[in-house]
């Protein structure tokens, strides 16, 4: 096998990806005005038919989908299918409210899979791998997201699931697994088991693909350094498919997202406003070949960047850049983007804890951004000099990374507020949003 799993897609030109949309794009939304309640009356609401959907270029006309939208039409209210047609359903993990059930046709299971091994061949698989899959299987995309994936690629596949860290170690090393695909953070705990059993050298992996949560390019070498491996980011949401919407090539820098399948567009998310490739906002995806449960524009909450820069791997499919924050919680300061993660970045690159909190206020029209940050125990008995020191290095690396000055103020160990475990990131004195 090549290094694409369907090399006429994968590397197709621009104009021939824009044709597949186009055409895709125009089914689908007669598709859903047909069958689905909820977007006839937002569209009729909009004064738009299908007929003035002509191509991507009017997709900026249709509504936005939010996830409370999902959540109202739970279970069965998004369904453009007869349930005669769906064979699955995946879910949600519904920690932040209600779960959000998704239904695929055979179809929709074919597609997600290719994705999937697009994302296999991408990390180097091949029929003569041993696929080993430690994502939660059951409702969870992850499992069956590779699963079906590994299966395309004509991989052996070991459908692990996750947890029991002794069998996967076990199964590792007996069975020469050489490809691992589970979130980064169960990757770097099995890398530091598997050291401390002495088993380095008994393991024969070569790549991991991992998603489904945040992870710095400082975790990445970690894990590459730990497995001896190159590891792999993969994107994908439950609402949308599951893993695979996007997935890392060998340049590692962003993650190539299946145009044949979604169009992606990156919005400003308090007016929606359509931005142009390397501006930063909301990504919005809408599915174009998905039967049963298709979305159009759905914003998806994360942050990130667009390229259509040309990649070294041939691929010519738009790039992404792993979600750099959450629109939930991006504030504007003095005009400018400020996402708590980015601070938190900081802070975790200077040897902080992540305890930290961020007050916004306004005098006199003017912002003000103070973060206070909690002390290891070791540096509040440093003297007050020191501390002051501290806080002004801290000073000048947030505003290297948020363009903007913020006052910060070194506080106690625990000294911030934490309710049920979760510590209260931003608050935000300005009541910009009151009328709203
Ligand atoms: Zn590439």
């Amino acid at each position: 096998m090549g290094r694409y799993y369907q090399p006429e897609i994968e590397c197709a030109s621009q104009e021939q990806i824009r044709a597949w949309q186009d055409e895709r794009l125009i089914k689908q939304v007669r598709h859903v005005y047909d069958n689905v309640k909820m977007y006839r009356e937002r569209m009729d609401e909009l004064g738009v038919t299908p007929d003035d959907i002509k191509g991507r270029e009017d997709l900026h006309k249709l509504p936005f989908i939010t996830k409370d939208d999902l959540r109202e039409q739970y279970p069965y209210g998004l369904l453009a299918k007869p349930l005669s047609e769906c064979v699955r359903i995946q879910s949600t993990s519904g920690t932040t409210g209600r779960r959000v059930v998704a239904f695929y046709t055979q179809h929709d299971i074919d597609l997600w899979d290719e994705c999937c091994a697009r994302a296999i061949v991408a990390a180097g698989g091949s029929n003569e791998d041993v696929v080993h899959v430690s994502y939660g299987y059951g409702l969870f995309t992850g499992g069956p997201g590779l699963n079906g994936g590994s299966h395309k690629v004509g991989s052996l596949t070991l459908p692990m699931s996750s947890g029991n860290t002794e069998r996967q170690i076990q199964f590792m090393t007996d069975l020469g697994s050489t490809i691992l695909c589970c979130t980064p953070s169960y990757a770097a705990y099995l890398a530091e088991s598997i050291i401390e059993r002495g088993l380095r050298d008994k393991i024969k992996l070569k790549a991991g693909i991992f998603g489904a949560e945040a992870w710095t390019e400082e975790m990445r070498h970690d894990i590459e350094e730990k497995l001896g491996i190159k590891a792999y980011d993969i994107y994908g949401l439950t609402e949308i498919s599951g893993p695979g919407v996007s997935f890392e090539c060998e340049a590692q820098t962003g993650m190539h997202i299946n145009e044949d399948h979604f169009i992606a567009e990156v919005i400003n998310p308090v007016t929606g406003e359509v931005l142009p490739d390397g501006e930063k906002g909301e990504l919005v995806f809408t599915s174009i070949t998905k039967e049963a449960f298709p979305l159009l524009r759905y914003r998806t909450r994360d942050i990130c960047i667009l390229s259509h820069e040309k990649c070294p791997c041939g691929r010519t499919h738009v790039k992404m850049t792993k979600p750099l924050g959450r629109s939930d919680d991006m504030l504007i300061v003095k005009g400018v983007n400020v996402f708590p993660s980015q601070i938190e970045t900081v802070l975790l690159n200077k040897g902080y804890p992540a305890n930290y909190q961020i007050i916004v206020t306004r005098a006199n029209n003017s912002d003000h951004l103070e973060v206070q940050v909690e002390m290891t125990p070791e540096m509040f008995s440093d003297s007050v000099s020191v501390i002051t020191e501290k806080e002004k290095e801290l000073v000048s690396a947030l505003k290297a990374m948020l363009g903007i000055y913020a006052d910060v103020k070194l506080v106690a160990p625990k000294a911030i507020a934490r309710s049920e475990g979760k510590a209260v990131r931003v608050i935000d004195k300005r009541n910009l949003y009151q009328n709203n």
